[in-house]
């Protein structure tokens, strides 16, 4: 558990699940990156779906909501996605229960990340997962995932979010943009048209969750980006920046994929790179 101010933050967990290790490091050769990443016999990496709960000022906001429940068997099996339905029965341990969320940022609406945004209710119909909460999305994202345009094709199962609209749920937002007071999402692209991170800032405090533009701490290195970058390019330009951000400003760093630590400060080391901290990676587990 962290503390920014008056914001409490914690990482719940969407489930774990696993994708190619070589669509995961996109132009950096399997002997590099099998030395921190071991892939199984499928060349499949090891992988959270973390999402964070941050606490304050009589707002419950969540970030991200990981794969859900709809996935197929087929599917389940292709991303050996675990367990069934992490997400809700996680917020159950840490006493939340989905009718409490107020609001829901979504870095981006692949499946991995917004899947858990809607459920399959008794009837079968796809129902929100959190009934009250209003779902706050980039408008580029949105247009992007509902376009029908070819290149998109298979990116963005509408399951996962259409319904938001129709129960006046969806909230889209343009570039950066305070959520509630001292959160705010901010536009990058780069890994997808509307990606965003979400800063946290509030008593001289700050915390930033980067999404997938450095999805793990193995990825922190500027050509360490993955093949489902849709703007490779822009993400070797914005995530320097943006780690620069946490570790001159001491803020805390916020993983949605990496594995070991959801959480993490960082360091500079030579050449404008980056690396963890040493209290980071001794003290906060991934998770709850
Ligand atoms: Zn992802």
């Amino acid at each position: 558990m962290l503390q920014v101010g008056s914001y409490r933050i914690r990482a719940v967990s969407g489930g774990r699940f696993r994708l190619d290790g070589g669509s995961m490091f996109g132009v950096v050769p399997k002997p590099l990156w099998e030395r921190v990443a071991p892939p199984d016999e499928s060349n499949r990496i090891d992988l959270a779906t973390n999402c964070y709960l941050v606490e304050g000022n009589d707002q419950r906001l969540l970030i991200d909501t990981g794969f859900g429940t709809k996935l197929s068997e087929k599917e389940r099996r292709i991303y050996a996605a675990q367990p069934e339905g992490g997400l809700v029965p996680n917020l159950a341990r840490a006493q939340v229960a989905p009718e409490s969320i107020d609001v829901v940022v979504l870095s981006h609406l692949h499946f991995d990340h917004a899947g858990g945004c809607t459920m399959r209710n008794e009837s079968g119909e796809i129902v929100p997962t959190f009934p009250n909460a209003r779902y706050v999305v980039q408008q580029k994202e949105w247009e992007a995932a509902t376009s029908g345009l070819p290149e998109w094709a298979g990116t963005y199962p509408e399951e996962n979010f259409r319904c938001l609209e129709s129960t006046g749920q969806l909230e889209l937002i343009d570039g950066e943009v305070e959520i509630i007071g001292g959160v705010r999402g901010r536009w990058t692209g780069g890994h997808a048209p509307g990606h965003q991170v979400i800063i946290i800032e509030d008593g001289g405090d700050g915390a930033m969750f980067l999404g997938d533009i450095c999805p793990t701490w193995n990825h922190m290195r500027r050509m360490w980006c993955m093949a489902y970058d849709a703007w490779q390019v822009d993400v070797r330009r914005i995530k320097p920046e943006l780690l620069g951000m946490i570790a001159d400003r001491e803020w805390w760093g916020l993983s949605d994929h990496d594995p070991n630590f959801a959480v993490a400060r960082l360091a500079r080391v030579p050449k404008q790179e980056f690396t963890l901290t040493l209290s980071a990676t001794r003290d906060i587990p991934s998770g709850l």
